[in-house]
């Protein structure tokens, strides 16, 4: 799994960082999560490649990490783009963005399937071979979601040695990787068991912004590989966490530390900082595996 930052700081695009979006890369597939102002930019400067984002994650319709959409919905078109696209997102974006494309006769010529969420308790909303993915119900102004990737598990693995020494042929192998016995020529049964070791742990990802600190969400992130979480304040802006329902560093080393997830990316930092130094010492005496999300940063586990 590999998670590429694109933008992560908070309210309006700067000359050098980038509002909120990021690209979750899981075996083969690309998943955008929130798409700012600059994410065109952004993924080009990543070559990470358009054609290859068929499912976007929209967390909220504050426009820090929703106004890059329509300019990407709308190069989609230019690109000549006929596969069908899954967009995720709170009830009104297909109306938003319906309105914008429409007046600018820019009707797209592929097909966009609106999955719009309303829901308050966290409900899955994609389930696929290859991974799954809930909403995370967060706490901000407006109604918002998280999202919690979770791969889904591979195939088993052979024992070669052992399926050489029975001689078991090749047509029994899916069959043995997906969990069957074996059978033998002369009848004999093999168990799974003899056969297998299990396959490599499944990653799991949790994105959780913009939201004030919650620890109704530990449910959902236990022990979650990597978790995002909003740290828009240091300590010295603690008091405006609850007005802008927005989290601090300190906030989100705690659920990190509960959660007893294995590591934990901050963001979505106020503009008001200038050196973003003081969120790591803030957060790593309470969690140590901290670390920034800052603009063009990958993460891989
Ligand atoms: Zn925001
Ligand atoms: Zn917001």
């Amino acid at each position: 799994v590999k998670l590429h930052i694109l933008g992560c700081h908070a309210a309006t695009p700067r000359s050098t960082t980038n509002p909120t979006a990021q690209v979750l890369e899981s075996r083969n597939q690309l998943f955008l999560i929130d798409c700012g102002e600059g994410t065109q930019v952004q993924l080009r400067r990543h070559k990470l490649k358009f054609s290859r984002i068929d499912h976007i994650f929209i967390s909220h319709l504050h426009g820090d990490h929703f106004f890059g959409l329509p300019g990407l919905l709308a190069t989609f078109r230019l690109m000549g783009r006929e596969k069908d696209l899954h967009l995720f997102g709170p009830e009104g974006i297909k109306e938003a963005i319906t309105i914008i494309l429409r007046l600018g006769e820019a009707e797209t010529g592929y097909t966009i399937h609106f999955h719009e969420l309303k829901g308050s308790d966290s409900e899955c909303i994609l389930d696929s071979e290859k991974i799954s993915v809930h909403t995370i119900p967060l706490d901000h102004r407006i109604y918002t979601n998280g999202f919690l990737f979770r791969q889904k598990p591979k195939l088993l693995n052979l024992k070669i040695e052992v399926i050489e020494q029975y001689g078991i042929d090749t047509a029994q192998f899916l069959n043995i990787k997906r969990g069957s016995d074996a059978r033998l020529k002369d009848g004999k049964v093999i168990p799974n068991s003899e056969l297998t070791l299990p396959p490599p742990k499944q990653k799991s990802y949790a994105f959780c912004s913009d939201t004030a600190y919650n620890d109704r969400i530990l449910p959902f992130i236990k022990e979650v590989d990597t978790l995002y979480h909003d740290a828009t304040f240091l300590e010295s802006e603690s008091h405006l966490t609850a007005i802008t329902k927005h989290a601090t560093a300190r906030e989100a080393a705690t659920l990190a530390r509960e959660a007893k997830v294995e590591r934990l990316i901050l963001g979505h930092f106020s503009s008001r900082y200038k050196d973003l130094h003081a969120f790591l010492e803030e957060s790593r005496p309470i969690f140590s595996q901290t670390f920034l999300a800052e603009d063009g940063a990958v993460f891989e586990w």
